[in-house]
């Protein structure tokens, strides 16, 4: 158990376009929000360097240029490195390809429109992300996983800094470190997706906890809904039957992708996916939380004692490996 003597610091940011919060139990008040600084200080770099929309980013660079930049600065490298890793486990599902897709839906600026059948293929070719150096056209978006590689890295300084029991929210992304300074695990909520309070609360420490939900953002048009998570294969917003997929493991860029990932699979396939990895053993293990539209609510038995429904399901099932 950490000393009761430690002092908490909260500090809010705005960053990589969401809002975010570090809470942290150190040694001093002062010690505290220095690390907190760090820690802003250093998702500040990332955004520089993975905005889509800063024109001194270096995938802003990637998006408008045909060459890629003489050098690629190493998070840049790690992300893409990671990407082509999860791409190819997910058989594309996760690809931080689709920017120019995603951009003719109006996701981008806010603008949203059905593009024409025509417009949709024209522009799917170039959203092949294992043609990354060789397709001209091929532009970066990394919005399914930033925001859970910047929390692994300012897990990284908390560490550094011996910081022992931490909880980072970042935009809904939540990063957890040890326990909280009572000993008691960190309680952290998963969105209802109908009403916006809490569907279940979830009991973790040292954890990453990222969901991924068509509610998040989205339009709606002649009453169909086109959400913000695309389905690579046709290029247009995913229509499945999840509401969220929530994943549960120790690196937030792993829950990140894979939240993305499995959500775009939709219940079955994110479930045979899931069996699959922990099967094989040849993957990081992660847990899942997902809600479908029939509002059932089903989770990975690695969580089983650790979750509590806050809301009247249709039903509650747990799915262990096989
Ligand atoms: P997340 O909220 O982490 O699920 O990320 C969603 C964001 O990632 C979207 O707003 C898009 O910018 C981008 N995106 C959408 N569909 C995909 C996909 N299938 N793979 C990777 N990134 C995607
Ligand atoms: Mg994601």
């Amino acid at each position: 158990m950490i000393s009761c003597s430690q002092k908490k610091t909260s500090e809010s940011f705005t960053a990589m376009n969401t809002f975010m919060t570090v809470t942290l139990y150190s040694s001093s008040s002062k010690r505290g929000e220095t690390v907190c600084y760090q820690i802003q200080s250093r998702v500040d770099e990332l955004e520089q360097i993975l905005s889509t929309t800063l024109p001194s980013s270096d995938v802003f660079f990637i998006n408008h240029n045909s060459n890629f930049p003489a050098s690629l600065k190493p998070e840049l490298q790690t992300l893409i490195d990671f990407s082509k890793l999860i791409y190819e486990k997910t058989e594309g599902a996760f690809n931080p390809a689709l920017y120019p897709v995603i951009r003719e839906w109006g996701f981008t600026t806010g603008e949203y429109k059905v593009p024409s059948t025509e417009k949709i293929q024209e522009l799917l070719p170039h959203t092949d992300f294992s043609k990354l150096y060789d397709d001209e056209k091929i532009e970066l978006d990394f919005g399914a996983v930033g925001k859970g590689y910047a929390a692994d890295e300012a897990l990284l300084i908390l560490e550094e800094n011996g910081i022992k029991s931490a909880l980072l929210d970042f935009g809904g992304n939540i990063q957890a470190l040890g326990k909280k300074p009572d000993g008691s695990l960190w309680k952290v909520g998963i969105k209802n997706p109908w009403d916006g309070q809490v569907a279940c609360a979830l009991s973790v420490e040292s954890k990453a906890v990222v969901t991924s939900g068509g509610y998040e953002k989205f339009f709606e048009e002649a009453v169909q809904r086109y959400i913000h998570i695309f389905d690579p294969a046709t290029g247009r917003p995913i229509q499945n039957d999840l509401e969220s997929m929530t994943i549960v493991c120790e690196s937030g860029k792993y829950a990140d992708a894979l939240s993305t990932a499995l959500f775009v699979m939709g219940k079955d396939k994110a479930i045979y996916w899931w069996k699959k990895q922990m099967a094989e053993k040849s993957f990081p293990v992660f847990d899942f939380i997902l809600i479908t539209k029939e509002q059932q609510l089903i989770y990975s038995s690695g969580l089983a004692g650790f979750i509590e429904p806050m809301y009247q399901f249709e039903s509650v099932e747990s799915v262990m490996p096989d």
